[in-house]
């Protein structure tokens, strides 16, 4: 059931999105502590509320996190009690997202927007009305192995008002041993009538050290220093593996060169190098993401070094421009948040820089 709806599929493209393609073996979430291992435990009884927000910042893993308590709730094995055994038949399908019990959802291109051809707003990928549809007929049937059924909705936050109203019904009757679990990046504009009927469950930021490690043992050949990574992830290992890569590198690159010229700087030009390649909508807003961030560290740390009265290296000038700067690009991220297109925000964002 899940083939249709990937208009837009999100796996396999992006490096964050590549840490989503299906692993093989069920991967076991990391630094979420005795939280997870309690939901888990509810989720081995089928004691799991019906409807589960899992909410997080991009890259930290909430798919990770969904896909582990799916299998805690699917797993037949008794080996363990207390959380899924993560490598029978039933582990390695929900690992794959082929298990016939767990069905999801996920963004597709909003075909209205992109007919009219006009000034896309928002929106310009969405979870729709049909879509939730479509899920629920297939929730009408029983499990087909017997135990529970699940239904992930990936970017749930990006659901349309209809889609999310349409919802309501699965979330007040969702049938017996059916559960939902929701990811989503910014849980607010989810709708208050949503919102209240699920659980939520945020999701940590992982400690430098942990992402360190598994930047290391992931790392074939060796790899260089990952401090510039952990320090542009703030805790998100999908953030920290995508700072490491040949684009996050490039784009840096245009957040260095931005900086040494403060003036005559090319912000459409700008926008456009960072966004270059990017074919999906998807893989846009991962290179816009990559490139607030990096900007963002770099301006933290030109502030730092303004603080620092040791350090004489940038003359004090009248208007001092990186708390502006930062709170520009602090705005600009939370603009993709809100799902405005990645073109917009980052030229919008660049312009303001060259006028202070
Ligand atoms: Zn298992």
């Amino acid at each position: 059931m899940n083939g249709h709806w990937q208009k837009e599929s999100k796996r396999g493209v992006g490096p964050v999105a590549a840490q989503r393609t299906p692993a093989t073996h069920l991967q076991q979430p990391l630094g979420q502590g005795p939280v997870l291992q309690a939901w888990q435990r509810r989720a081995r009884r089928l004691e799991l509320p019906h409807a589960l927000v899992v909410e997080g910042p991009p890259g930290s893993g909430k798919t990770t996190v969904i896909k582990w308590l799916t299998a805690a709730l699917l797993c037949p094995s008794e080996l363990d009690v207390d959380g899924p055994c993560g490598v029978c038949r039933t582990c390695s399908r929900v690992a794959q997202d082929s298990h016939p019990d767990a069905h999801w959802l996920e963004l597709a291109r909003d075909e209205e927007d992109k007919d009219a051809n006009k000034h896309v707003k928002k929106s310009f990928h969405v979870i729709s009305i049909d879509q939730v549809r479509a899920a629920q007929d297939v929730l009408l049937h029983h499990a087909v192995e017997g135990r529970a059924r699940v239904l992930r909705i990936d970017d749930a936050d990006c659901m349309n008002e209809a889609a999310q109203n349409a919802l309501l019904k699965t979330l007040e009757e969702p049938g017996s041993a059916t559960f939902l679990l929701l990811e989503a990046t910014t849980p607010e504009q989810l709708l208050p009538t949503v919102r209240s009927r699920v659980q939520r469950l945020r999701v940590l930021p992982l400690a430098d050290d942990t992402i360190e490690r598994e930047i290391r043992r992931r790392s074939v050949g060796g790899g260089g220093d990952p401090s510039r990574a952990i320090a542009v992830a703030r805790g998100s290992l999908g953030q920290a593996l995508w700072a490491g890569t040949e684009h996050a590198v490039q784009v840096h690159d245009l957040v260095l060169g931005l900086l040494a010229t403060n003036k005559g700087l090319r912000s459409v030009a700008t926008a456009r190098a960072v966004l270059e390649g990017c074919t999906e909508g998807r893989l846009k807003l991962e290179a816009a993401r990559t490139f607030l961030a990096l900007l963002r560290a770099e301006l933290r740390a030109a502030r730092d070094n303004l603080a620092e009265p040791a350090e004489a290296a940038y003359p004090l000038a009248p208007s001092e421009p990186w708390t502006t700067w930062l709170e520009l690009t602090l705005a600009a991220e939370r603009d993709l948040d809100l799902l405005i297109p990645p073109e917009q925000v980052l030229t919008a964002c660049l312009l303001q820089f060259e006028s202070r």
